[in-house]
């Protein structure tokens, strides 16, 4: 019986170009990001420069975590405490976290069957809640309807703010994840698409959002240090009415992505490579169901979502177990108890009034999830995609 070997945790090595960067930054010292030679431009102020480019976008802010970014994204966009704020109930515990920083609500809508939100409850809950926010995460890289997402924002006259934790690289109808809302975010962290450890970006097309999460990131009266940011005259009040929630991106950080940020085209070809060969080695079993995706959603895989609909609970169990008695790390959704990383919208007990959202419960019970590392060669997703066909094969 065929193992596989390789770490499901194990990110690729960062580039020498990159470590020799951050070699660099420590010689001189001047790591804070504002910590500069008269006229010396910093890797911060640079990489903002060149994300912002790279997007599409006028302004963006480098700070110290995604989850952090989301949470000055709704200060800045004058969410108060008790504000109602719509997001998927099929997220990462970072976003209900940073909602709930932030003193608002939220009102979790229901996953759809191809993993997205779905977009009736949102449409139904955002007429019967009255919520002038919506915070939407692109979970595991799945883009929902754009479209269709963006007609709701009119009607309801919502303020979005994009969690494109996952997607950064992705575009739906050739546009960039992150270019349809007010505010994006974006993640730095280490199983994300470009590794710092920790790390985030604010992305903004408005002068006065962008101004006011640089007064909040904590840049003291130094904001015209900000390349990627609107003139002066935009702080001119700003300034004394935004607090200090010190939260800068620090130039060694900022020397470690921005080698990085230059390769991410190449290095989302791979993530889809691998995908596609995991996609369609699954797809050989009929125990298995991984949705259709649009044809305008031009995803970037660096992880590999199915379903296994026709198990019960017992036999999902004994299907991971049996992966990972092989060496394939299955998470399952569906688990009595959250592990790891993986987290259920039941496990936020800090959200007073939670519905029950049976829909959303229903797609998780049967919902596996399997990280793709770029340490996987083309041959490794052969190998898992044969044993777990093998195991669900045998259970079914
Ligand atoms: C990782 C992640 C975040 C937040 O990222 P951190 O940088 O770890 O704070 C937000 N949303 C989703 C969906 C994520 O997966």
């Amino acid at each position: 019986m065929k193992h596989f070997k390789k770490p499901f945790t194990q990110q690729e090595a960062i580039p020498e170009s990159a470590i020799a960067d951050a070699v660099e930054v420590m010689r001189t010292g001047r790591l804070h990001r504002y910590n500069a030679l008269e006229g010396e431009q910093t890797p911060t102020e640079l990489l903002e420069l060149e994300f912002a480019e790279y997007l599409g976008v006028p302004y963006c802010l480098a700070v110290t975590s995604g989850g952090y970014a989301l949470q000055i994204a709704m200060r800045a966009a004058g969410v108060e405490s008790g504000d109602k704020i719509l997001c998927n109930a099929f997220t990462l515990a970072p976003v209900p976290g940073a909602i709930h920083n932030t003193g608002a609500v939220p009102i979790l809508v229901e996953a759809d069957d191809d993993y997205c939100i779905d977009l009736d409850d949102l449409e139904a809950k955002a007429k019967a809640s009255g919520a002038k926010f919506f915070m939407l995460s692109h979970m595991r890289g799945h883009i929902a309807d754009m479209d269709r997402i963006m007609d709701i924002c009119d009607e309801y006259e919502l303020f979005l703010i994009e969690d494109c934790a996952h997607t950064m690289g992705a575009k739906w109808n050739g546009k960039n994840s992150g270019t349809f809302g007010d505010i994006a975010c974006f993640s730095n962290q280490t199983y994300k698409h470009i590794n710092s450890g920790e790390g985030g970006f604010l992305t903004s097309e408005d002068p006065e959002i962008i101004a006011k999460a640089i007064m909040y990131s904590g840049s003291y009266m130094l904001f015209e240090r900000h390349l990627a940011a609107p003139p002066k005259e935009v702080f001119e009040q700003i300034r004394f009415e935004t607090p200090n929630f010190s939260g800068r991106m620090d130039n060694l950080r900022a020397a470690i992505l921005r080698p990085q940020l230059k390769d991410i085209k190449r290095q989302c070809d791979r993530w889809n490579e691998r995908y596609c060969i995991l996609e369609k080695g699954f797809r050989l079993s009929d125990a298995i169901h991984i949705p259709e995706r649009s044809e305008k959603e031009q995803f970037v895989a660096s992880s590999i979502q199915f379903s296994v609909l026709n198990f019960n609970r017992e036999q999902i169990a004994q299907f991971q177990q049996k992966c990972s008695e092989r060496g394939v790390m299955l998470k399952w959704f569906g688990g009595a108890e959250p592990t790891g990383y993986t987290s259920r919208y039941d496990s936020w007990k800090y959200i007073d009034d939670m519905p029950k959202l049976s829909k959303t419960e229903k797609i998780l019970e049967t919902l596996m999830d399997m990280r793709i590392p770029l340490t996987f060669d083309l041959d490794d997703c052969q190998l898992i995609a044969e044993i777990v066909v093998e195991e669900a094969d045998a259970i079914a």
